[in-house]
């Protein structure tokens, strides 16, 4: 038995991963493989469908809203957004919480004027800042709702009076939120979706074509709105994926459902982290993500011993972000209470032999 608590690509349910391995060997009864078929047929265009369906339906999305499927992951949607929303002579206003957020500053100011209304840089972004002025005058301002590498999550929402673009790629459909409150979202799948390889961005169509700049067809989000997420060859599997995931998803309950579980289980982890001596939580408390748990040893030489004694154990994906170091465990959608339990019991252990 392998736990699986890494950070992206992450834990599936069983049942995805049956479903996906039984549509490698045959898809649907059509005696081929999901790996075969093409992308221009019945069957995959119901794909495409059903999944941009299931979404609309958890999100509550309205009629605005637009569901993609494109490829480039998160780090394309970095410089896709500004190239369809940022005019060259325009502002965008930007919180900097993170890595991820830093990579999108960047990209952004490739495309038109940048400013960080906010910045956690000062405290290793251990938490989310609060209190900005948004600049009324800017194209959207840009969030990113959990920061996977920090453990930081984003639990209330400025009225920040301009478009409202968020990166969700870590805490997406892990719990309930007013999503057409964003004139634009999008996700890497790897972590709650499905698997490496598809993005998921839900834009309203409203924000687009303001721009003056000339876009390469690939990157002109309106083509793939007319195309239904089919202008040019998909990742016919990811998407797939992506189906059995968000089905499963349904399955629990929806958001609701998904949020409370996330809860429990994030506190029961923050709970035993509070109560020990020998790990420590990094993130404050108001800030802490129910995704990703990043928490430290008092001595650092304690680290490399857990993590031996995780790899003997078969815990996996606990070592902490390059940039970071320290520890993270992930706790998606996927993960069952039951494998945090067993991290908690093996942190135990480990603080008894300390
Ligand atoms: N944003 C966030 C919040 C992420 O966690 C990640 C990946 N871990 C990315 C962006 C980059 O995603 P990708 O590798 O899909 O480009």
């Amino acid at each position: 038995m392998v736990y699986n608590f890494n950070s992206g690509p992450s834990i599936l349910p069983q049942e995805v991963l049956e479903g996906a391995a039984a549509a490698i060997r045959d898809f649907n009864g059509t005696g081929l493989s999901i790996l075969e078929i093409g992308h221009r047929t019945k069957a995959f265009e119901a794909v495409v469908e059903e999944s941009a369906s299931i979404l609309r339906e958890l999100m509550r999305l309205d009629s605005e809203k637009e569901v993609l499927f494109l490829h480039g992951g998160a780090t394309t949607q970095f410089f896709q957004v500004p190239m369809n929303l940022l005019d060259e002579n325009g502002k965008a206003a930007y919180l900097d919480c993170g890595i991820w957020g830093s990579k999108a500053i960047r990209e952004a100011g490739l495309f038109g004027k940048v400013e960080v209304v906010a910045s956690s840089a000062d405290r290793r972004h251990t938490y989310i800042p609060r209190g900005y002025e948004v600049p009324s005058d800017a194209a959207y301002l840009h969030v990113t709702t959990n920061n996977t590498v920090e453990g930081t999550q984003m639990w209330e929402f400025p009225q920040a009076g301009v478009p409202l673009v968020a990166d969700m790629s870590s805490d997406i459909l892990s719990r309930e939120m007013d999503f057409n409150r964003f004139s634009l979202i999008y996700a890497g799948a790897q972590k709650n979706i499905g698997v490496a390889g598809v993005t998921v961005v839900v834009v309203d169509r409203r924000m687009l074509g303001r721009v003056s700049r000339r876009l390469p067809a690939m990157m002109d989000y309106r083509n793939h709105i007319e195309n239904r997420s089919l202008l040019n060859t998909p990742p016919v599997f990811a998407i797939y994926v992506c189906l059995l995931t968000l089905r499963w998803l349904r399955k629990q309950g929806g958001l609701s459902v998904l949020e409370q579980a996330n809860r429990d289980k994030a506190a029961l982890l923050y709970e035993a982290l509070e109560s020990s001596a020998v790990f420590v939580p990094t993130v404050e408390k108001p800030d802490r993500s129910h995704m990703n748990v990043v928490f430290v040893t008092r001595q650092p030489s304690q680290e490399e011993a857990f993590l031996e004694l995780c790899r003997r154990e078969g815990i996996v994906g606990v070592k902490g972000h390059r940039s970071m170091g320290g520890l993270r465990a992930s706790l998606y959608n996927a993960m069952p209470v039951s494998h945090v339990r067993h991290l908690i019991e093996l942190m135990r252990h480990f603080e008894r032999g300390s």
